[in-house]
């Protein structure tokens, strides 16, 4: 990755792997290669792998939206879920986190951009969000995540990743202790290290291009 090349220290980028679409031979052959955390954004397919795959130590993150109404097996068998963008959801996985596991890490998501197509917080809600969030028993806010509008140009990239980084400082400033900032996928991966990402969300470039779905 390119930490050394935007003076990031050794480490501190992890490279989430998103599998989505791609079969669970794809996941093994990456696990491997070294690889043990993956990202997936579609439950039942998620669920399918997470079987498939249980004779591996896997770091399941879920990074698509949650439905309310489909919390419970994300609180079982994920470690992560990056997509939380209300406190009803968050406080149904808390209270469906298997007391045996470890609070499951959430990262809010805030629409960075501020188009109203995509979903998330809007960053001025984010702090009394944030503020109830770290109440609830079962989960760990750990950070913020975002899924900017595409773009290609560098300097344009870095711009609303540079407004999540600075929403986090402001967070933190504030009182609350939260260390991620999950944000940089295949096209932008670059901008979003050289702006502060501690988790980049990488398809593509590891498992190629996608096959369309069905349907
Ligand atoms: C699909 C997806 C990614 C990975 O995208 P690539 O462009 O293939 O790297 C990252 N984050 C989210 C939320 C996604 O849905």
């Amino acid at each position: 990755m390119s930490e050394e090349k935007f003076a990031r220290p050794a480490n501190s980028v992890q490279l989430l792997a998103v599998s989505k679409v791609h079969p669970a031979n794809e996941i093994r052959k990456a696990n491997a290669a070294g690889q043990t955390s993956f990202g997936e954004n579609y439950l039942q397919e998620a669920l399918e792998k997470i079987g498939k795959l249980s004779d591996l130590n896997l770091d399941w993150h879920f990074i698509g939206t949650i439905q309310s109404n489909k919390t419970r097996p994300i609180a079982e068998n994920f470690s992560w879920a990056h997509g939380i963008s209300s406190i009803k959801v968050a406080r149904r996985l808390g209270e469906q986190r298997p007391t045996n596991l470890p609070p499951l890490n959430i990262c809010l998501q805030i629409n960075i951009s501020g188009e109203n197509t995509k979903s998330g917080i809007t960053p001025d809600a984010t702090m009394a969000i944030a503020k109830e969030i770290i109440t609830l028993p079962g989960i760990k806010l750990r950070g913020l995540m975002a899924i900017p509008e595409h773009v290609t140009d560098f300097e344009q990239q870095r711009i609303p990743f540079k407004k999540l980084r600075q929403l986090k400082e402001q967070l933190n400033r504030n009182g609350i202790d939260m260390d991620t900032l999950s944000m940089g996928m295949s096209g932008d991966m670059e901008a979003a290290i050289a702006e502060g990402a501690t988790i980049v969300r990488i398809g593509t470039d590891i498992f190629g291009e996608r096959p369309k779905k069905q349907g």
